[in-house]
């Protein structure tokens, strides 16, 4: 088990004028090897993979579009722990360093056209695709149910970081929705508002995740904020400074705040943009404690 990520008290002006203590939840630091691509939440979304070794000598496949850091992800894990990786992308074969980096781990890639991928849950076209029984299939982001626990302690870490009393307020980003409903089924039973911003457009959000809490006690006091998709998934605001720095996979985003630790654009730099909005517009009251979740998705 790796120990929990750090609790990082941020000092934003914003948050000082609103009289809110605002920390982050440092999972863009829950990793074995500073700049590996198996960081963040997919560390802990792919954790019963890695923890009981099933994979080991087997072939590991998984789904993932273009930019899928669960692909580069799920790459360096087999890389690690010596399993194949089969990596199913959706859409047009392209070249990019994410899925470089995958290549580089070891990983086979085969691309699907949007209508195909779109049949990648249904088990015979998968043994079309030449996927044999003997082979682990992890669905798409890593996002199957038992993830769902794993996902969920970074906010249970959080909790007892905090001396056992739960947050007012824990925002996380969201791109499948199964680390949001692992936080949500983890927060049951607390006063806690979780908050979800989609870095995807659309109203689709709230569903996808109800979908995933079914047959689990979970938080009903969550809230899905779909206003800081930013155009949709992959898009970013013309205000941001992006930029590589030399030997990364990933873009950052400077979105022009003090006192952040680094965001990459896809979904951190939208989380945290729209969590300030929401502090600048007095949406949470002086005194409340708010925990905004760094997913990570930067080496
Ligand atoms: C994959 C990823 C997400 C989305 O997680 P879901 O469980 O699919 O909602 C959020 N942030 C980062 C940095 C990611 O890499």
């Amino acid at each position: 088990m790796l120990p929990p990520s750090p609790l990082q008290l941020l000092r934003h002006p914003a948050a000082l004028r609103a009289g809110v203590t605002l920390y982050c939840k440092r999972d863009d630091q829950y990793a074995w090897d500073p700049g590996s691509p198996l960081q963040g939440n997919k560390v802990r979304k792919l954790w019963p993979l890695l923890s009981r070794g099933d994979g080991v000598g087997r072939s590991v496949v998984s789904f993932g579009g273009a930019f899928s850091n669960h692909v580069a992800a799920l790459a360096a894990a087999g890389a690690r722990l010596g399993f194949s990786t089969r990596l199913f992308i959706r859409g047009e074969p392209v070249d990019n360093p994410t899925l470089r980096s995958a290549v580089d781990h070891g990983a086979e890639l085969h691309f699907l056209s949007r209508t195909d991928y779109r049949r990648k849950d249904d088990p015979l076209f998968l043994r079309h695709l030449g996927v044999r029984a003997s082979d682990v299939v992890i669905p798409e982001g890593g996002s199957g149910a038992e993830s769902l626990t794993y996902a969920g302690k970074a906010f249970s870490e959080t909790v007892d970081q905090l001396g056992g009393r739960p947050p007012d307020h824990f925002c996380l980003s969201a791109g499948t929705g199964g680390t949001a409903a692992g936080v949500i089924v983890a927060a049951a039973g607390t006063p806690c508002t979780v908050e979800v911003f989609p870095a995807l457009r659309g109203d689709w959000m709230g569903d996808e995740i109800s979908r995933r809490l079914a047959g689990y006690p979970y938080n009903e006091r969550y809230r899905v904020i779909t206003a800081y998709h930013f155009g949709g998934y992959g898009r970013f605001s013309p205000d941001w400074r992006l930029y590589t720095p030399p030997g990364a996979v990933a873009k950052r985003a400077d979105i022009g705040e003090e006192g952040l630790p680094e965001l990459e654009p896809v979904y951190t730099a939208k989380l945290f943009h729209g969590v300030l909005d929401r502090i600048r517009a007095g949406v949470y009251s002086p005194g409340a404690t708010i925990v905004v979740l760094h997913t990570g998705g930067i080496y």
